[in-house]
């Protein structure tokens, strides 16, 4: 994974996503926009308050920033499950152009060029998949809910059923969120993910800090996933930024709460 800047637009790429040829994609930071105050500045959420002409003009900086057509978005309501959607062409513009109709829907996968997927995020974790062979992407929003629900192995599925992908064509990455440094929970989201995974424990430890607290390392857990889907893991990036670590690059809900602007993946077959 490298920070890019472009026009003072700061932004994530994934090299193997970006050596498959085939897509154009990136993960936002909070630099470059035109928003104020605890958005600034390169807030892309239209539903926290912010003016929505400084989002628009965000969006049109960081899709120019990586030859995407922003009118072009396709994005909906987030529920931390792990429904998927196909969107077409004729979805383009949903949320942006048009008020979205997608609601219920952490994923998206097509096979259309030009339609650029969006999701969002602010310690969730993103998951990008590209099959080079099918030339079919999908796009996923992981926070330790979707986690837990396997989002990653319900993605792969999707890509299959749908699309008849080969998991071993696919080149995934695992994008900037909460990393195991800062994601400390109770023993009731441990047992979720005991409960649900029997490898979970090797992700999982005791808060040196805090009696009863543990941390948990979503990026081990998301790349593990991955692989019981069969992906590959040498065709696997993992990020190594952490949402929360870096209040300069990021916004994080965990620091934040609602008090804060919206981060987003993007995804897009070339035409
Ligand atoms: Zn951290």
């Amino acid at each position: 994974m490298k920070l890019c800047e472009k026009n003072g637009v700061k932004f994530f790429t994934f090299e193997n996503i970006e050596k498959t040829g085939i897509v154009n994609h990136c993960f936002s930071t909070r630099v470059g926009g035109v928003s104020e105050g605890k958005f600034k500045s390169l807030n892309l959420a239209y539903n926290c308050g912010d003016n929505g002409e400084s989002v628009t003009e965000n969006f049109k900086r960081i899709c120019q920033a990586n030859d995407m057509d922003y009118t072009k978005m396709v994005f909906g309501k987030q529920i931390h499950d792990t429904k998927i959607k196909n969107v077409t062409t004729g979805d383009c513009g949903c949320g942006v152009v048009f008020e979205s109709n997608i609601d219920g829907f952490d994923g998206y996968i097509t096979n259309q060029p030009d339609v650029v997927l969006v999701t969002f995020h602010a310690d969730c974790v993103p998951l990008f998949f590209v099959d080079t062979v099918k030339k079919v992407i999908a796009l996923s929003h992981s926070g330790w809910k979707g986690t837990v629900r396997k989002m990653a192995k319900a993605t792969v599925k999707e890509m299959q059923t749908v699309f008849e992908c080969n998991p071993k064509d696919i080149v995934a990455a695992i994008g900037p969120s909460i990393g195991e440094c800062c994601f400390q929970v109770d023993k009731p989201v441990v047992d979720e993910f005991l409960t649900e995974m029997e490898f979970a424990s090797k992700y999982i430890r005791n808060d040196q800090n805090a009696e009863g607290k543990f941390k948990i390392d979503l990026w081990g857990i998301n790349r593990e996933l991955m692989i019981e889907a069969g992906i590959l893991a040498k065709n696997i990036e993992v990020t190594d930024y952490c949402t929360m670590c870096h209040d300069d690059l990021f916004y994080s809900h965990r620091k934040m709460g609602e008090e804060r602007g919206s981060l987003a993946a993007f995804l897009s077959l070339k035409s």
